[in-house]
């Protein structure tokens, strides 16, 4: 008997030992890159970005609204601020409003790169202008930021993608490698016109990408738990979407005999129903890389849990699941977002919809959703629809390739003290469609969010500091110098 314990003891600790010694070699993945001085930016360039700001190329939820004045207006605007890059890189229109510029490179052989950026701005809500501290299309620069709609999303990698090229092309600079900017004008209602236009424009003229970079991810201050270290995130992969609707037909009548059921209870039954029944969480490639890589620089617990990923799994999700945003790197989600039923408090509805808003984990499929609901709820009375402009989940983009490296590369050299990490980008951007392009596609918007400003975009008070604005100047010009 005590030798059996004695057995057991040994084992023990031979396996913390061995967990022990997995954290201490769990080695920092950093690039050993320096900073490099900062170049300097044109005095005109936050001039332009603040009136970018003022034209509203607004994509409204209601297409009868959308005004295209605004949009010929921006594209004039381009013209006349960059006249070397409508010169030399001929910038084609798709779609009327959407922009390609392609910056022929000397070598033929090499596969270009696409830089993309969005031209259209979310509205601002009537409700909202009081609490904005600048007119949210006024383009005002006033202490030390830039200020309105679109500072951030998106017109600061729009304005700050040309600024450098046009530097880049007043000194004569030639890419070796082709490179295109491609601008959609439709991104924030789900890019069909825009981005994937310019995709099967591109298809034709059968481009293949060495890699393609747009917005999704940006460098987070204190907002991955653990560091205090500024960390650039890089999404590889983004979440997929998709609604569904749906309908119970009840037998309705007057509310003075009612039935033991109407049509709202079905469907609130429904929906409690399938909140009991939430998907399983797990971690998905995206998330394992983003504890691969920051996990080495993290404090000694997480460090520990992260260097044992593989034994300590279930702890660390029911950490994520904490919180919303930590969850929903972790799960598919749900959210109801419409419910609507009866006209008369008096009268029994034939029938009650609800929209229930999923967003997918990457290797989840739309259809394996549908039916997982299907089978959840078990009643026939319910009919469910999936609505239209669902998008699956990306693939996810490797880590281990030039063009992530370059993108790694750059951000320490122009951003000192920042660690760097691939992540899961969870909203849908036009990035999406560039797989068509290339498997090597890249989400990273060069300025620094934090619990500040984290609402802005899309929200009050968007805004980016001139200094920081400069510095996403520098980041695409120092990018296109890499590239090459
Ligand atoms: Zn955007």
């Amino acid at each position: 008997m005590k030798k059996l314990l004695l057995s057991l003891l040994v084992f023990l600790l031979l396996f913390i030992a061995f967990l022990v010694i997995r954290t201490v070699t769990f080695r920092s993945r950093q690039l050993q890159v320096a900073a490099l001085p900062k170049v300097p930016v044109s005095d005109s360039a936050k001039f332009h970005l603040a009136e970018a700001i003022r034209i509203r190329t607004i994509s409204p939820e209601d297409p009868a609204a959308f005004d295209s004045t605004a949009f010929y207006r921006f594209r004039e605007f381009l013209r006349k601020t960059y006249p070397l890059s409508e010169q030399r890189l001929q910038p084609k229109t798709i779609n009327k409003f959407s922009l390609l510029y392609k910056w022929e490179g000397s070598d033929a052989g090499l596969k270009p790169v696409i830089l993309m950026g969005h031209l259209d701005v979310v509205p601002v809500a009537e409700e909202s202008l009081k609490d904005w501290k600048a007119a949210p299309f006024g383009g005002e620069i006033k202490d030390g930021y830039i200020w309105g709609r679109g500072a951030i999303d998106d017109k600061m990698s729009v304005i700050g993608i040309l600024e450098a090229t046009e530097k880049l092309l007043e000194q004569g600079f030639q890419p070796k490698r082709t490179l295109y900017l491609a601008f959609g004008h439709d991104e924030e209602i789900g890019g069909r016109n825009g981005a994937q236009a310019i995709v099967k424009h591109l298809q034709t003229e059968n481009v293949k990408a060495e890699f393609v970079l747009d917005e999704g991810y940006a460098i987070t201050q204190k907002l991955v738990p653990g560091l205090d270290t500024d960390v650039a995130l890089i999404g590889i992969a983004e979440k997929g979407f998709a609604s569904l609707e749906l309908t119970a037909t009840v037998e309705g009548g007057h509310s003075s005999m009612p039935k033991n059921e109407t049509a709202i209870d079905v469907i609130s039954q429904a929906l409690v129903t399938l909140r009991k029944h939430p998907f399983k969480p797990t971690i998905t490639p995206p998330v394992q890389e983003f504890i691969k890589t920051l996990g080495p620089e993290m404090p000694a617990f997480q460090k520990f849990a992260f260097a044992n990923a593989w034994l300590l799994e279930p702890l660390i999700l029911k950490t994520y699941q904490k919180t919303p945003s930590g969850n929903a790197l972790v799960s598919t989600t749900m959210a109801p977002t419409i419910f609507r039923s009866g006209l008369k408090e008096n009268v029994i509805p034939a029938e009650a919809t609800a929209v229930i808003n999923f967003r997918l984990l990457p290797g989840t499929r739309i259809n394996s959703i549908v039916s997982e609901v299907k089978r959840v709820i078990k009643d026939d009375r319910i009919r469910i629809k999936l609505k239209p402009f669902s998008s699956e989940p990306s693939p996810v983009s490797g880590i281990e390739t030039a063009g992530y490296n370059l993108l790694t590369q750059t951000i320490k050299q122009t951003f000192p003290n920042t660690l760097t990490s691939p992540s899961l980008v969870l909203a849908a951007t036009d990035s999406r469609f560039y797989y068509a392009l290339s498997p090597n596609v890249y989400r990273f918007l060069p300025y620094k969010i934090n619990k500040e400003n984290i609402n802005a975009f899309h929200g009050v008070n968007e805004r980016i500091a001139v200094e920081e604005f400069e510095d996403a100047v520098r980041f695409y010009e120092r990018l296109v110098r890499n590239v090459d």
